[in-house]
This record gives structure tokens, C-alpha cells and sequence, in this order.
């Protein structure tokens, strides 16, 4: 069983248009595949949305149009550790806070501990796309909120709308995340000041007449990879209700047959698109969670030790940051496979790989 297994449109089903963009030369530059997808996003986001090549140039966009000026961006430690490298290519300090364990998203409390005259940020993470919902009287607070929703597309917060939790939000359509283009992703917000400058950084800074103010990039998306996520969104309904729905038989099954390897479910409201399902090996488990990671990999279960903490990677190193929540949580975390449609022989292997292990 592969990590992730997100289904790709049929060559067939967009051939025709892509094969006249082919013909034409308008493969890229915002055409018109492109426009398409981000006028429909924008639909189901209910925000205007900018298309970028990948999940990482949209998130590092929002990050430059965030003005750091040198200053401290307040983000997790318990994420991909793209969200830190976009604070520091837009020339920012990732300062990294804590995690609430009910959430695994960032806790405000260490949050408002982390504030300082530095602060230009606080950029939030969905791990595994659960959804970070801020404190309601922080959205009109001094500190601007940004979100990096990358693996959370499909996701319903409880208090908010998915892309309306701060001033922009960015999402990725990796091919490993359950909406894809294959590489893509966007920016998503109802701030058009702020949507302005991020179309303007998408094309190296420039503006309409061609003056550039500020430090831009190549983000834009082909137009092969806007007609896969056209058709990817034909069927994304269907998909999305059945990857939901695969996420919650997993967990079921295994705290009626697994105990001590507690499966998280999503707060109490929200629904999770679950681009993977965390599991936490307790103790009581009586196996290591490297000697579990390593048993569900023989057995044909591709897991990981996912997320792995930014402070503990080699360039973000740092022994005076103490994170007790994220260390905890991410000591004895798996990340397991969800797809959008498990068969139940699917789920037994998972369950069945724990089972051998606990003998
Ligand atoms: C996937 C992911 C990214 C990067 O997105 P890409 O589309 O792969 O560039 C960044 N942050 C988080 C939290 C992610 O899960």
C-alpha cells in the first residue's frame, strides 16, 4: 500500500484541449485552462484564488507579500518544513511555538508567550489537513494571520470558512495531496490590496506596465496542469465525500481492534480530508514506533514518521527551543495512508500489520 494514492484523469479526458494548447503555444502565462480553474476554486473556496506552479511558490508568495521586513514569523515546528523555508526566502525568522494536542495545530497561549516587538506574523499550519481555527478576536488583532492550509483542501473548519480563517491562505495540489495537479497550489484570499501584490510576485514583481517595485518570482502554472485539475474537479464531490468517509472506517477499525495505537480524529465540528491519518503509538503498545514503522513497511504498509519537528531538522537546530507538545507528539506519531475509496481488505492490512506486531 503506497503513502498516498490520488487518482489522475484519463490522458482521454482533456487530450482534445491540451492538444490545442500544444498547437497554439498558450501552454502558460495565465491562459485561459488556468483562469478556469482559479474562477472555480474561487467558487468553492468563496474567496478570489491565484494559481501558482507548486504549493511551496504560492506559500513562499503569500510570505513576500507578507512584508516581513527582517522580522519574526510565529508558525509551528510540528509541520512540512516548507512553512519555515518560506518565512526565510521572504527574508523572515521562523519563531516556532507549540502545538495544543487536541488540535496539533498551534496553540494560541504559546503563541501570545512567543509575541514580541519583532513579530510581523503568525503563520498557521492544517497538519494532515486538520483545520487551525485562531482565536475569533485575533482577526482583528495587530498581528497579521496567514495559513499555510497546504495538505487541507476539502476541509471544513468548525468556527470559519476553510479560506476566510485570516488574511490569505495558501493550499497545495501536489500529487500528493488529495486534490491535484499534479505540482500546483494557490493563494486564496478576499483581500484584493494584498491579492494584487501577490499576482504581481507571481510574475517577477512586475505590474501592469511593466516597473517592478518588488522582489518577485516565476510561480505561475501550465496549462496542463490547470485542464488535470479541471477534470480532477469534475469528480471532486464524489472523491472527497468517499476519502472522508475511508478516513473514519480506518480509525474505527482500529480502536475496536488495535488497542494503544490511538487514532486522532479531528475537533469535535470540523471535517478532515485526512491527506493522512495520524496514529500515536502509546507506550502501552509495548513496540517501538521505529520497530511499528518498520513492521507496517514489511508487512506492505508504506507509513511514515511524519511530521518531523523544524527544530529538529539540521538548518533550523536549535536546543534552546523547547516545544514539550511537539517533541511528545511527534516521538511516537505515524502518519498512515488514506485513500479516497479504502476497500476493507485495505483497512484489515493496516489493522492486521498492528496485530502481528503486538504478539
Ligand atoms: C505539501 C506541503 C507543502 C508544499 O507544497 P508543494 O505543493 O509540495 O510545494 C508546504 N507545506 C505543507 C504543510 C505541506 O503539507
Amino acid at each position: 500500500m503506497k503513502i498516498t494514492r490520488t487518482p489522475l484523469p484519463r490522458l482521454g479526458a482533456f487530450s482534445s484541449d491540451f492538444s490545442r494548447c500544444l498547437d497554439t503555444g498558450e501552454v502558460t502565462n495565465n491562459s485561459t485552462h488556468v483562469r478556469a480553474l482559479e474562477e472555480a476554486l474561487g467558487r468553492i473556496l468563496d474567496v478570489p484564488v491565484l494559481c501558482f506552479n507548486s504549493g511551496q511558490s504560492a506559500l513562499t508568495a503569500m510570505m513576500l507579500a507578507a512584508d516581513l521586513e527582517g522580522g519574526e514569523v510565529i508558525c509551528p515546528s510540528f509541520t512540512f518544513v516548507g512553512t519555515a523555508h518560506a518565512v526565510v526566502m521572504a527574508g523572515g525568522k521562523p519563531v516556532f511555538a507549540d502545538i495544543d494536542p487536541i488540535t496539533l495545530c498551534l496553540d494560541p497561549d504559546d503563541v501570545e508567550r512567543k509575541v514580541t516587538s519583532k513579530t510581523r506574523a503568525i503563520l498557521g499550519v492544517d497538519p494532515y489537513g486538520v483545520c487551525w481555527e485562531p482565536p475569533k478576536h485575533w482577526q482583528n488583532g495587530d498581528i497579521p494571520l496567514y495559513i499555510d492550509a497546504a495538505p487541507a483542501f476539502g476541509s471544513t473548519p468548525c468556527l470559519y470558512p476553510l479560506a476566510k480563517r485570516g488574511r490569505a491562505c495558501i493550499f497545495s495540489f501536489h500529487q500528493s495531496k488529495p486534490f491535484s495537479t499534479m505540482e500546483g497550489g494557490c493563494v486564496a484570499s478576499d483581500d484584493a490590496e494584498f491579492m494584487k501584490r501577490i499576482a504581481q510576485i507571481r510574475v517577477f514583481g512586475q505590474d501592469e506596465t511593466g516597473d517592478v517595485h518588488a522582489l518577485g518570482m516565476n510561480g505561475k502554472m501550465c496549462e496542463v496542469n490547470a485542464l488535470v485539475g479541471l477534470r480532477q474537479l469534475d469528480t471532486w464531490q464524489y472523491r472527497a465525500t468517499h476519502r472522508i468517509e475511508s478516513a473514519l472506517r480506518l480509525r474505527h477499525a482500529l480502536r475496536t481492534h488495535v488497542p494503544h495505537i490511538r487514532a486522532f480524529h479531528a475537533p469535535l465540528g470540523q471535517e478532515c480530508i485526512w491527506t493522512y491519518q495520524p496514529v500515536f503509538v502509546e507506550p502501552e503498545f509495548g513496540v517501538s514506533r521505529e520497530t511499528v514503522l518498520q513492521g507496517l513497511r514489511d508487512r506492505g504498509v508504506m507509513a511514515r514518521a511524519y511530521y518531523r519537528p523544524v527544530h529538529h531538522l539540521a538548518m533550523y537546530l536549535d536546543p534552546s527551543v523547547k516545544l514539550p507538545v511537539t517533541e511528545r507528539l511527534a516521538a511516537s506519531v505515524i502518519a498512515l495512508p488514506v485513500y479516497d475509496e479504502m476497500t476493507d481488505a485495505e483497512i484489515q492490512q493496516i489493522v492486521n500489520a498492528f496485530r502481528e506486531m503486538q504478539k
